[in-house]
Parts: C-alpha cells; sequence; structure tokens
C-alpha cells in the first residue's frame, strides 16, 4: 500500500483493508448473505415501530380535523382495539426486531472471529517463512504485537463497530426513503446540515487516524524494548542498567498515555459536535414541522413518526463518530498487519525446485561471494570440497564470517555470487525444506522450548519413535540426567523450576540434532563457555554424533580443530590456508602461528580433544 504519510484518510484506508481480508470471507458468504438478512429485517421492523405510536396519536388520541384517512385494516376498528392493536403490535415488532438484531450480531460475530482466526494464522506462518534478512532488522516485540494486539483489536474492532455500521449503513438508507416519500420539503430541510457534519468530521477523523496511528507503532516499540530488556535481563543486571531501561521505557510509555488522550480528546470532540448538529436538524424539523401540523397539512402522528425516522437515520452517523477512534486505531493496526503480509521472503523456492533426494553429504563451494550490507562483501570467491563423513574446522578472528559461511550451506542466505553444491548440485534447485531438514545444527547457545524433554527432542524429527528418542539421549550422554529429573523424559523444561546447566542443554540439544538423521552438521561453537566436565560430556556426544556426517565445526578451541579431516583458515574473507593439521603445521604460515600460540599457553580452562 502506497502510504504518503502526511495524508491519512480513514474511509479510503477502511475500503483498502476491507479490500484485502475480503477473500478471506470466502468460505463465510452463505453466513453473511443470512446476517445481512436479518439486518434488512431488523431496519424493517425499526421502520415499522414508530408508526404504532402514530396510529394511536392519529386515530386514538388527536385525530385531525375531518377524521384521518381511512386505513384497511383497521378502519372498522374501535378506537380500544386500535390502541390494543397497536400496543400487541409495538411488543411484536420490537420483539422480532431483538430476534433479528441478535441473529445478524452472532452471525457477524463468527464471520468476524473465524475470519481474524485464520489471518492471524497465515500472519503468524508468513513471518516463520520470512527470510533472515528480514528478521534480523525487524523488532520481535514489534512483531508479535502484529501478531497478537493489532490481530485483536482488528477482530474487536470488525465485530463490535464496523459490522454494527454496515448495518447502520443499511437503516439510514431506509429511513431517508421513507424521510424523502413522506414529506419531501422536512427532508430537504433536515438534510441541510449534511455539509456541516462533512466539514466537522472529516478533518477531525483525519486527525484521530493520525494519532491511533502514531499511537500504535509506539506501542509496538515499547514491547520491542520490553522484550530486548527482558530478553537480555542477565545482561541488563549485571551492568546495573535497570534504571535506564526503566526510564526510557517510562517516556515512551507516558508518551503513548498522552496520545491516548489525545486520540479521545478528538473523539469527545467529534462526538459532541455530531450531537450538535443532529440537535439542529431535529429542531428545524420540529419548527417547521409542527407549523405543518398546524397547517393541518401533516397529521401530529406522521410529525412523531418523521422526528423518529430522523432520529434513527442520524443514530449511524452518530455511532461513527462514536466509533471512530476505535475504527481509526483499527485501520492504523490493519495496516500493520498487511504491511508484514507484504514482505516476501528473499530466500524461498525457485520455481522449479525439486525435494532433495537422501544427500551423501559432499558440500562444496565455487567461488562464493557474500555480502549483507551492498559494498561491505564479508566473504569473497569462497572454494574449498567437503567429502561425504569428513570433519571441516572453520579457524579465524571472531567477525571474520565463519558463521555467515556455514548460514549460506543452511541457506539461511544465498551467496550474492557464487554457487553452494550438495552432491554436486546447487542447493538452489531443491526446496528448501527438503535441504534444510537434511542439515543438523547444534550452536552455542541452545533454544529450548517450553514443552517436555521428549518433545524438545522430538524436534529434531517429528514422527521419530519412543526407542529413537531414548537412542538419541543415549548417544548425547543425556539419558543419565534426564532420568534423574522429576518426570524424566516428561520434565517440561522451565516449569516448576526445572532448569538445566550450559551443558545439560547442550546435550538435549545434541540428541534433537542426532535424531534427525541429518548426513550433513554444522557445530557453532559448541562447548563454548563450559566448564571442564561438561565440556567433556559434550564433545563425547558431539564426536559420536559427528561420526559419518560431513560436519563443519567453528570453535575457537585449536585442540579440537588439530583432529579435523580439513582446516579452512579464514582471513579477510577467503580461504587462506586449508589442509589437515599436520599439513599446515608444516607450511609454518598463519595457522601454524596461531596453533603454538594458542597451544603453548596454558588453556584458560581444561579442554577436551574433539576426536571425530
Ligand atoms: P564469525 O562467525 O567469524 O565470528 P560472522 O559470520 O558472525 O563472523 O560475521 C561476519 C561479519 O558479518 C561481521 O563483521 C558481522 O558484523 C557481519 N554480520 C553478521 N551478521 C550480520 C547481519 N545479519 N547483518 C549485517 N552484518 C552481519
Amino acid at each position: 500500500m502506497g502510504r504518503p504519510s502526511n495524508v491519512s484518510d480513514l474511509g479510503p484506508r477502511l475500503r483498502e483493508i476491507l479490500h484485502y481480508f475480503w477473500p478471506y470471507t470466502r468460505n463465510h458468504r452463505a453466513t453473511m448473505v443470512g446476517a445481512l438478512l436479518a439486518i434488512v429485517a431488523e431496519v424493517f421492523l425499526r421502520l415499522l415501530e414508530p408508526w404504532m405510536l402514530a396510529l394511536v396519536i392519529d386515530y386514538v388520541i388527536a385525530p385531525p380535523k375531518g377524521g384521518p384517512k381511512p386505513l384497511p385494516v383497521i378502519s372498522d376498528m374501535s378506537p380500544e382495539q386500535i390502541l390494543l392493536f397497536a400496543s400487541v403490535g409495538l411488543v411484536a415488532s420490537v420483539g422480532l426486531r431483538a430476534l433479528a438484531v441478535y441473529a445478524s450480531t452472532v452471525g457477524f460475530a463468527v464471520v468476524g472471529n473465524k475470519v481474524l482466526t485464520k489471518v492471524r494464522a497465515d500472519l503468524y506462518q508468513h513471518l516463520h517463512s520470512l527470510s533472515l534478512s528480514y528478521h534480523t532488522r525487524a523488532r520481535k516485540g514489534d512483531l508479535t504485537v502484529r501478531v497478537i494486539g493489532d490481530i485483536g483489536l482488528l477482530k474487536d474492532v470488525v465485530v463490535t463497530a464496523v459490522l454494527p455500521l454496515v448495518g447502520n449503513l443499511f437503516i439510514l438508507i431506509g429511513m431517508i426513503s421513507v424521510l424523502f416519500f413522506l414529506n419531501l420539503k422536512l427532508t430537504l430541510l433536515a438534510m441541510a446540515t449534511v455539509p456541516l457534519f462533512w466539514l466537522s468530521t472529516v478533518r477531525l477523523t483525519n486527525r484521530i487516524h493520525q494519532v491511533s496511528r502514531a499511537q500504535r507503532r509506539r506501542e509496538g516499540s515499547m514491547a520491542s524494548s520490553a522484550a530486548e530488556s527482558l530478553g537480555a535481563i542477565h545482561v541488563v543486571q549485571a551492568l546495573s542498567l535497570e534504571g535506564q531501561f526503566a526510564e526510557s521505557f517510562a517516556g515512551q510509555n507516558q508518551k503513548s498515555s498522552k496520545q491516548g488522550v489525545k486520540g479521545t480528546r478528538l473523539a469527545a470532540r467529534l462526538e459532541r459536535s455530531v450531537d450538535l448538529l443532529v440537535a439542529i436538524s431535529t429542531a428545524v424539523v420540529m419548527y417547521f414541522g409542527a407549523r405543518l401540523v398546524l397547517d393541518n397539512s401533516l397529521t401530529a402522528g406522521a410529525l412523531v413518526v418523521f422526528l423518529t425516522y430522523l432520529k434513527n437515520a442520524l443514530k449511524p452517523v452518530r455511532d461513527f463518530a462514536k466509533y471512530t477512534a476505535r475504527l481509526a486505531k483499527a485501520v492504523a493496526a490493519g495496516e500493520r498487519v498487511i504491511d508484514v503480509f507484504q514482505q516476501q521472503p528473499d530466500i524461498r523456492d525457485t520455481p522449479d525446485a525439486v525435494p532433495a533426494p537422501p544427500l551423501a553429504g559432499r558440500v562444496r563451494l565455487e567461488d562464493v561471494s557474500f555480502e549483507y550490507e551492498p559494498g561491505h562483501p564479508v566473504l569473497r570467491g569462497i572454494e574449498f570440497e567437503a567429502e561425504p563423513g569428513q570433519v571441516v574446522a572453520l579457524v579465524g578472528p571472531s567477525g571474520i564470517g565463519k558463521s555467515t559461511l556455514v548460514n549460506l550451506i543452511l541457506r539461511l542466505y544465498d551467496p550474492t555470487s557464487g554457487r553452494v553444491l550438495v552432491d554436486g548440485r546447487d542447493i538452489r534447485d531443491y526446496t528448501l525444506e527438503s535441504v534444510r531438514t537434511q542439515i543438523g545444527v547444534v550452536l552455542q547457545d541452545t533454544l529450548l522450548f517450553a514443552a517436555s524433554v521428549r518433545e524438545n527432542i522430538r524436534y529434531g524429527r517429528p514422527d521419530a519413535t519412543e526407542a529413537e528418542v531414548m537412542a538419541a539421549a543415549e548417544l548425547a550422554n543425556a539419558s543419565e540426567f534426564i532420568r534423574r529429573l522429576p518426570d524424566g523424559f516428561d520434565t517440561v523444561i522451565g516449569e516448576r523450576g526445572v532448569t538445566l546447566s550450559g551443558g545439560q542443554r547442550q546435550r538435549l540439544s545434541i540428541a534433537r540434532t542426532a535424531i534427525r538423521r541429518a548426513p550433513i552438521l554444522i557445530l557453532d561453537e559448541p562447548t563454548t563457555g563450559m566448564d571442564g566436565e561438561s565440556s567433556k560430556l559434550v564433545t563425547d556426544a558431539l564426536n559420536r554424533l559427528a561420526d559419518g556426517r560431513t560436519t563443519f565445526l567453528i570453535t575457537h578451541d585449536l585442540r579440537q580443530v588439530a583432529h579435523a579431516d580439513r582446516i579452512l583458515f579464514i582471513e579477510g574473507g577467503n580461504v587462506v590456508e586449508q589442509g589437515s593439521h599436520e599439513d599446515l603445521v608444516a607450511r609454518g604460515g598463519r595457522y601454524a602461528t596461531l596453533y603454538a600460540l594458542g597451544t603453548a599457553l596454558p588453556p584458560a580452562r581444561p579442554t577436551t580433544e574433539f576426536v571425530p
């Protein structure tokens, strides 16, 4: 949606949003038609209602001079009977109207809820399909607000404001048509205030929309700040930054509250000015209408009907003012949702991508260059090949591009130029999912989900059998500590104070990777930050995991690197040395110097050897 920021006309934006989500209503058209019919019935009954009072006035209380016009059914009735008829008629029409309103409210609530539940599910899925390049730029808290808050707001407003407005629109059309029919001159007089309505609403509505949009944006940004500071709470506390974060949050919170009040103030102003205009309209009609009654060219009953209709007809206008602030918020929320939908993943299946067959694990990089930001290459012309089952260690200063390189193998990013091949074929020829499911990953920070230990392991391969889960836990040196947990494999991580040490978490993550049976393995600093005992258990497990898999190992521990089949020494975006440990030491180059330095010093903490 092209959205110049200074233009914010609510009506067209609302239409745009309804248009965008219209296809979602496809399966609910029957319910919608039913609800619309209920609205039509409601309007009809609402039109009927004032006539009961008119009957009583014109035929019972104050018949006009010369008697009222004869009416079919009631001409033969006595005033007493007419009174009874009108009373019963009133109750009946109100009763039926209640039914109709109930049906339309429930019908639209069902449609609104179903549609937006689907939109929310799609948005959630879409967010997960967006590439890392999007997610590294986007703020998590803000995205969460879009999925939960913005959709929630849309749902609430669609059900409680947009749909009643649709009903009101029908009422407006119905009432005005009858008004014209009743008395042309009076109707034209009543309509004289329309331009005034227009003038007073448009400007205020636009300002309300602007304020609402700014407020939604600020709330997204507040959620991001909260998610970020809580996500890094140990750093915040370690650096004693609580005060600073609280202060900045309080500042934003204050501004959001000011915008909230401003929005409400504008809405209240709009509502009150509309109220005043409605009163003017009614007074004009009353003034001239009463004169018409005195002149005998209108009956008192008809004037009552006229005034009631006018009040009803103006209700949608008043409601619109009442709902404006909420509609404006919903439009702002809708725009934020559509904005995410319009993001396309940069990494996606090419049109002729095929599912990858079971891979042997031969990985080859051909002249691969990569840059995150145009003009700032991280990798330049990388070339190497890893045989199936080989362990390839990536060594080099931090920030040189080692993780970037393995991310290219995982196809989290595509190379800016060059190709990544598995088993001799460009990975872009295969569907993303079929390649990724054949790559196992163990990172430094292990992410476990708030689910049972068993489920956490099964995330590696959801259809794994119980025996496979056990075997994976065994391979990962995890069985023993899992059995000691309160509920064994059923223990829910993070619940009832169940916390795991870094090493235990890492072993669960190894079990999760082991169950995947992936021919390619990526280990990115898997033992960094672990003490000797923990590191040994994890390294043992990794050795077993790497067995028979093409493994890419990133680590600063050169003792582990020494056992790799091939070492790639990366510097300045390129592989400057490659070969086995012995080759590289014999060559006496950069690796040999680093190795001599790193191993000559006593290690800061005991390390264990990675022996694949
Ligand atoms: P290593 O794993 O060798 O420590 P990385 O591959 O993580 O290095 O990073 C290589 C370079 O790319 C660094 O300069 C880093 O700042 C930059 N970089 C990493 N990720 C991103 C990203 N998402 N956007 C922009 N630059 C990035």
